[in-house]
Order: structure tokens, then sequence, then C-alpha cells
């Protein structure tokens, strides 16, 4: 089969080298990467270990040897995930776009003034999960900002008022709702949280999330972006992903990239979030986040990461985190460009959604899914629907799920533990 080939030019004039789908052989465009740089690229091909001074050295790769990278980063995909690629349906439910926190890229929080209710009801959040539910998700998403009871006394008498004693508590209480009127699963991402909230959250979500963004302290600094954002330091961020190590909770994670750290930085993040795996066993899945510019924010005249900064991240990641995490990038931030990803490692491409937008970033449609299986089986590889936990942490770990959740996850998947009836229930 001859599969697409693709003209990627760093600077966005003429193309200045191709990347091809193939077979990896010797004499390809790994052999022309620089003599150190193989030499760890052949390390991570054959398994073995490199060191963090030896990673750093992905750093140095220029623009044509991005080739070499990716063509070793699929290859490392293939041997952990074969031709399948993922996605999950889901619903997007954002439980409140309070937050007391500033990040200098976000257009979801909102202060009480803005938004148009404090938080959703348990009837909105209900009416929503049944709405997906009709047309086949199987997540339900939920985002929401960074305890805003802590910043806006309105909030905290909102919770008050119905008997909760935080936004995590009502959290719990409303994915408590949506797993037992619906057959749809609860996947949070509220930010930081403790070891009894998240103990609590385990209970009703089959999974948990949170980006680790960055670990630069220099992005902490006055003028930065996360100077108003406590939440994002990375000691806090770094806690809460062990956390869940800790507790067992299949998890979600991954960097956002292009908000001023460096190259370095982001191996950085990367080698944190494997370090952790290899300690507890339960990062599921890390997402490469490429920022994108919002009008009307402090960082609206950013400049957007360029698209071979994205493919050297994203291979960068497989190489480092290897053959078994579930690696992806949003196909929503990446609209022109986004089946390139599957040439740099990635095995999925996160939640869409066919009912609900992308309410962090509500200017980037997600493709339909007969979009999406189009392009994806293009390459020769598979599109599945997967539930917010992967099959390893169900069938393979013992552990990882509450034991009331199993028989909710049971229901919904076939004998590989993907969602029965495949592909052909979307498109
Ligand atoms: S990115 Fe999250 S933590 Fe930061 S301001 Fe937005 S909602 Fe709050």
């Amino acid at each position: 089969m001859t599969l697409p080939s693709i003209h990627i030019s760093p600077d966005h004039s003429s193309p200045i080298y191709t990347i091809t789908q193939g077979n990896l052989t010797k004499g390809d465009s790994i052999s022309r990467l620089d003599s150190t740089l193989q030499l760890v690229v052949h390390k991570l091909l054959e398994g073995r270990d490199v060191d963090f001074t030896e990673a750093c050295l992905l750093e140095k790769a220029t623009p044509s040897e991005l080739p070499g990278l990716c063509e070793a980063s699929r290859h490392i995909r293939d041997i952990g995930k074969g031709s399948t690629i993922s996605f999950s349906p889901k619903v997007f439910i954002p439980l409140t776009h309070l937050c007391r926190d500033f990040c200098d890229y976000c257009t979801f929080r909102q202060s009480p003034t803005e938004a148009s209710s404090l938080f959703l009801s348990p009837e909105q959040v209900l009416t929503i999960a049944k709405a997906g539910q009709k047309l086949g998700c199987t997540e339900a998403l939920f985002t929401l900002g960074e305890r805003p009871e802590q910043r806006y006394p309105e909030a905290k008498a909102w919770l008050q008022k119905r008997g909760f004693k935080s936004t995590l508590d009502y959290l719990t209480f409303v994915c408590s709702l949506v797993l037992n009127e619906t057959t749809l699963l609860p996947h949070s991402n509220p930010g930081t949280m403790s070891r009894i909230e998240m103990s609590n959250l385990k209970e009703v979500n089959v999974s948990l999330g949170v980006m680790l963004e960055t670990l630069s302290l220099n992005l902490t600094k006055p003028g930065q972006p996360h100077h108003r954002a406590p939440s994002k330091w990375p000691n806090v961020r770094r806690k809460t992903l062990d956390l869940a190590g800790r507790l067992k909770i299949p998890f979600t994670t991954g960097i956002l990239t292009g908000i001023g750290e460096s190259k370095i930085d982001r191996i950085e993040a990367l080698w944190a979030i494997k370090q952790s795996n290899k300690t507890y066993g339960h990062i599921q899945e890390v997402i490469i986040q490429n920022f994108q510019a919002k009008k009307s924010t402090p960082m609206a005249h950013h400049p957007n990461p360029p698209l071979h900064d994205t493919l050297w991240t994203t291979a960068v990641a497989r190489l480092i985190l290897g053959p078994d995490i579930n690696i992806q990038v949003p196909p929503n931030l990446n609209s022109k460009t986004y089946p390139l990803f599957l040439l740099a490692g990635i095995n999925d491409w996160g939640g869409i959604s066919p009912l609900t937008k992308d309410f962090v970033n509500p200017e980037s449609p997600w493709p339909t899914l007969a979009t999406l299986n189009k392009e994806t089986t293009a390459y020769g590889l598979n599109l599945k629907p997967r539930l917010p936990i992967y099959p390893e942490y169900f069938m393979n770990k013992h552990d990882f799920v509450s034991s009331s959740l199993r028989s909710n996850i049971s229901r919904l998947v076939d004998t590989d533990g993907f969602v029965k009836g495949g592909i052909n229930r979307y498109v």
C-alpha cells in the first residue's frame, strides 16, 4: 500500500523535507541523524534505558533530522499499539467557569459577573449527559476552574446553600448522578486535588486528569503566564501527579507547549511524567497540547508554536515515554495538519464530542468522526472508540478501578476493552 507522504516546511514557505509513512529500514532517515543522536535513538528503539542527560540530546535535533525522530517514534508506537488509533466519544460538561487562578492564556475562566451561572445545576448536568448518551457517547468529561469558592464568596454561598463543602464535593455528587442515571462514565479534570478529594472522586470516576503543563519556574515569575496561578506551580502539579499514583488512579496528564518554555523544559516535564509512571504505573495518557493564542487575553499576541515544533515535541514524547503510554495530540488544535501527528507516534485523538464544543478552545471545532476516520485509515491505521479509561487499566490491572464501577465499564466494552460496536456506531 502506498501511503501519503507529507511535505512540511519549518518556515511555512517551500517544502524542505518530507516525512513518509513506511517501515523502519536501515539506511532510512534514522541513519541520517547525527551520530550522537543516532546512538540515543537506537537505544530507545531497542527498549534500553537512557538517562536524563541522554534524553536532553534530543533537543539538538535539527529540522532536517525531524523525519528520523518521527520514524523512530512511530516504530515505537507500532510496537506498543499496533495499528490502533483511539478516541473517546464524549460530552464536555463545564461544571463551573469560575476559578481562583488567572492563567494568561485562558478564556475558560470567568468571574461571577461574566458567567451565565455560577455552577451548572444537577439537572443541567444530566440533560447534557443524557443527550450525549443518545448519540453514543461513553465519557462525561467534567472540566472546571480551580477551587472558585476560595476566591468568590458567592461561589462558596451557592455550594453551602446546597450542602456542599467545596466545588470538589459538588463535583463528586454530580459524577455519582451521571453514573446512576446514564451509561456515561465520568472523567474529571478539576485541577489540583488533595488525597481525600481524589479518593472520593475515584469512587465515581473511572479516571482523573491534571495537565502537568510545564515544570518551568520561569513561567511563574511576574509577567509570565503562571504568575497569578499558584495551582500551576511545578511542585503543586508534581505532587498531584504522584498522589494519583499512590492512590492507583488511572491518570491523564500532559504538557502545554509554546507558552515560553524551552525544549529542555519540555524534556524535563516528559521525564518527570515518565518517572512518576515508573514508580506508580498510573499514567494512562499524555496529551501534547500546543498553545493557541486567544483574543482578549494577555497572551493574545504570543506566537503559536509552529508545526515542526509540535511534531518534534510529539516524537520526543514517544521516544522518552516508550511504547506503552497512550499519546494524543488534539486534532481540533491542529485542524489543517492533525493527520501528520500519526507520523510522529501518537495513538490517540483524545475526547471528541458529537454534541458539545471544546469549552477550553471554543474557537476550535473538533473534526467530524467520519472525517477523523477517513484521515486515520488513509495512513493504514484503524480508528476505535475507547472509554475514558484505557483497556489496560481494567483488563490487566485490578486495583485501578473502584469495584463499584466495574459493571458500568464491562457493559460498554467488547472483548478487547474498546467500545462495543466500534467505529461503525459513529460513522
Ligand atoms: S487554565 Fe484553568 S487554572 Fe488557569 S485560569 Fe483557566 S480555568 Fe483557571
